[in-house]
């Protein structure tokens, strides 16, 4: 068996991984601790496919097979160059999942997790894209889903839920109301909670992202730019290219560059004003709707890993994230808003000219009404 723990992102205490642990007593996080086999390029799965080529780097028993079961082929995307005037930045094209969005790397290993475990029905709160996600992998994995929302998330999303017959529950409020109307669900009922923010398993799954490019390119690129709400990719692909540097893959981290809505920017904020904690800022409302989160749960952790990348955080506004979702489209890229506020990200950026940059298309923009 693997010894895995979970431990605490404040007070470090640690305790065993059982379904109903998606927290610490303090309020705060669990990161997720295990004894790491060796990796290198050896250990590369060629005879699997997608992200699954790097189960010899996930929290999986060699011998177990219930995520065989469950994957839908996620990962391993395309990473191409964003245009032939840009030969040095790329584009990875992560919104060609399952489910149209990054999420799957991350619901196909928490998922398959919370089958190992026997759990006979999840609980979830999503802006959209990641409930999506957890609604179609629950389904194949036979396991019971309820899914909470916002009244106002995206109809396609909506629909795409419910078409994987996940219950959906609608709260009247903000992202947070939603989120506790979730938590208060999960204790109540004595479910399971498949948080993308919470549960770490997750995190493994979004870590392949970091695997993938390292994989592709032979190397770590310079500068990653990535849109940030709750961390589900930050804190994945930063943890996926922590784990290649201890294993004597790669000197260096590559900088980290996130983005925010400016009408929703609380790490903004805080990044700018040098402060470790955030505070909790009104969401004004934006179209970037997969980052409008006005209270991240894991903000000390997305803040320090952009600081010790040597990373910064830059807003877009409404303007100029429809304007860069023109652009993209332009180049063949039809993306998510909140995607688009990630190119807002790279045009601000002052670039060197041999920077190597990566940039992630997150979510297909059939996804939403907008696009
Ligand atoms: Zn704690």
């Amino acid at each position: 068996m693997l010894k895995e723990k979970y431990v605490c992102v404040s007070c470090q205490t640690h305790f065993n991984t059982i379904p109903q642990r998606w927290r610490c007593q303090c309020g705060s996080p669990l990161n997720l601790a295990w004894e790491k086999p060796k990796f290198s390029k050896e250990h590369i799965r060629h005879d699997l496919s997608g992200m699954w080529r790097y189960a010899n780097a996930l929290p999986f028993h060699p011998n177990d097979s219930v995520w065989e079961e469950i994957t839908m082929g996620e990962g391993h995307t395309p990473l191409v160059p964003l245009s032939k005037e840009d030969p040095h930045t790329f584009v990875k094209v992560d919104y060609m999942m399952p489910t149209l969005s990054f999420k799957d790397r991350g619901a196909a290993v928490l998922i398959a997790k919370a089958k190992e475990w026997g759990v006979k029905k999840v609980v979830a709160d999503s802006s959209g894209n990641a409930g999506t996600s957890i609604a179609a992998y629950a389904k194949r994995a036979r396991i019971d889903c309820d899914i909470f929302l916002g009244a106002g998330t995206s109809p396609k999303k909506v629909a795409q839920i419910k078409a994987h017959g996940a219950h959906i529950r609608m709260v009247n409020g903000t992202r947070e109301d939603v989120a506790k109307a979730a938590q208060m669900a999960v204790q109540q009922e004595d479910t399971f909670y498949a948080s993308h923010v919470f549960n770490p398993y997750f995190f493994e799954g979004t870590k392949t992202y970091a695997y993938e490019i390292w994989e592709q390119i032979n190397k770590v690129p310079d500068t990653l730019i990535i849109p940030v709400g709750n961390g589900t990719l930050l804190l994945g692909v930063y943890q996926g290219f922590c784990e290649l540097m201890a294993q004597g893959l790669t000197p260096t981290l590559p900088k980290i560059i996130a983005v925010q809505a400016e009408n929703c920017a609380p790490l903004a904020q805080a990044f700018h004003q040098q402060r470790i904690e955030i505070e909790t800022v009104q969401n004004r409302g934006t179209i970037a709707e997969g980052i409008a989160i006005a209270a991240p749960a894991r903000s000390k952790q997305i803040l320090q890993a952009i600081k010790e990348t040597n990373g910064y955080i830059v807003t877009a506004n409404e303007q100029e994230i429809i304007e860069a979702h023109t652009a993209l489209a332009a180049k063949g890229f039809y993306v998510e808003p909140t995607t688009a506020a990630n190119y807002v990200a790279y045009m601000k950026h002052q670039k060197t000219e041999q920077e190597l940059i990566v940039l992630p298309l997150c979510g297909s923009g059939l996804k939403t009404e907008r696009s």
